[in-house]
């Protein structure tokens, strides 16, 4: 009874337990299908990225293939790994073989080769760069490049290559030259006009104490023929020809000076007694013009710091165009005056005509190098004259009146003074 008892307990126990089992492996199996399922659905999810991924990567490789900018990568010892159909047309290659694996070095004047070398360091260590070089294709054509490059960086943060971007800029260059050539020729054009310019008034001036020389003795030796003169009635004559003789020989110093661009000689001087030797040499033209050379000077002025012989030149041309300008004055009224007055701190000379004026629309362009509305004028008068009378410190200004006539006005600097703010006022307002 027992024994049949315990067997049937035994069957039970088994039952429960094999119950239990089978139970446990139908949970089992249930999570398994659901972690296959689960894997399989992952697998998929994997998949489309992997798409998208490889859609993306055809994507960019599309856009950097039909890039009409050459992009390359290069790893840091300058290799390059990738580049598109136009770097590989910049750098003259025919296959990507030319240059794919080969130092970009290979393609850059050795000159410039250093220069590279730093801004590919530069790169490596993080920087963006963005360069200008000289290349040499693998056809042995000079180009210049300008390459923008940046690092690229693996998920970890290394930096793996250089990501170029290249273009040709060879016209963009040589516009450029073309320019810094142009401008240094024109300054060497001005630098020659300026040297003519002065030359052609040099020789003019030059003139003026030649032909009072040659009078004074002309005069001199018909007086001595005749011999109807005392011994020292020549010597006034001949001390005009010493002066004459002096002015041509500071002339001639003062163009040594110019073309050794030596300082110029700053002295104190009196603005009157120049403004009266530059009358001297250009009352003739003054009258040939059937005008007047009015003086009105003022007798108290200071002494100003001056090279008087360039401050002669300034307003020597001033007169000489205001003469030329009386040609077109139609009024019976042809006048030059010369007017010096004393500033707080310094002198102004005002040479003033009643020619024509100058019309508005070019009164700022008179001071320019080469303006000239003359058939036979240089345009460099006054443009020399404001750098003389700049160089002294000064400033010149040109007016027109309303009823026609011209006046320039500068100022100079009194030799014992400084340039105070109440002169520099003067300066702007006249
Ligand atoms: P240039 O006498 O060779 O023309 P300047 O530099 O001395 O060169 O003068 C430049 C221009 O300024 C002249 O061509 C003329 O148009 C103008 N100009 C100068 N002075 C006068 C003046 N007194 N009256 C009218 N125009 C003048």
């Amino acid at each position: 009874m027992f024994a049949g008892g315990s067997m049937a307990y035994l069957v039970v126990v088994l039952g429960v337990a094999l119950a239990v089992s089978l139970g446990a492996v139908a949970v089992l199996n249930g999570r398994l299908r659901g972690a296959q399922n689960d894997l399989r659905d992952k697998e998929l999810e994997h998949q489309v990225v992997m798409d998208r991924l490889k859609e993306n990567e055809y994507r960019l490789r599309a856009i950097i293939e039909s890039e009409p900018e050459c992009v390359k990568l290069q790893a840091a010892d300058g290799t390059v790994l990738e580049i598109n159909p136009a770097g590989l047309r910049l750098v003259d290659a025919d296959v990507p073989q030319d240059i794919v694996g080969r130092k970009i070095y290979t393609v850059v004047a050795p000159e410039y080769i250093d220069f590279y070398r730093e801004n590919m360091r530069r790169v490596f260590s993080g920087e963006s760069a963005i360069y200008v070089f000289k290349a040499l294709t693998l056809k042995g054509k000079t180009a210049w490049m300008e390459t923008h490059a940046v690092p690229l960086r693996d998920a970890r943060g290394t930096i793996y290559a250089l990501l170029g971007i290249t273009r040709d800029i060879t016209e963009r260059k040589q516009s450029e030259e073309q320019t810094r050539r142009h401008a240094t020729e024109l300054a060497r054009v001005a630098r020659l006009s300026t040297m003519g310019e002065m030359a052609t008034g040099i020789a003019h001036e030059l003139n003026q104490p030649l032909s009072a020389i040659a009078n004074f003795a002309r005069g001199c030796i018909r007086r001595v023929r005749v011999g109807d003169m005392k011994p020292e009635e020549l010597v006034a004559p001949l001390q005009e020809v010493c002066q004459q003789a002096e002015r041509a020989g500071d002339m001639l110093r003062h163009v040594r000076n110019f073309v050794r661009k030596s300082e110029v000689a700053m002295k104190p001087s009196d603005i009157n007694q120049l403004v009266r030797s530059v009358v001297k040499f250009t009352e003739l033209e003054v009258r040939q013009q059937d005008a007047r050379l009015n003086l009105d000077l003022d007798a108290n002025l200071p002494r100003v710091q001056a090279d008087g012989i360039m401050i002669e030149q300034v307003i020597g041309n001033m007169v000489r165009n205001a003469a030329e300008a009386m040609v077109e004055a139609d009024s019976a009224d042809r006048e030059v005056t010369i007017r010096t007055r004393p500033l707080h701190s310094g002198v102004e000379v005002e040479i003033r005509d009643t020619g024509p004026g100058i019309d508005g629309s070019v009164i700022d362009q008179v001071f320019d190098q080469f303006f000239t509305t003359k058939q036979e004028g240089v345009g460099m008068g006054l443009s020399i004259s404001r750098s003389i009378i700049e160089s002294h410190g000064g400033c010149v200004r040109a007016e027109s009146g309303r009823n026609g006539g011209a006046t320039f006005r500068f100022t100079l600097q009194a030799s014992e003074q400084k340039e105070t703010k109440r002169e520099q006022a003067d300066c702007i307002r006249h």
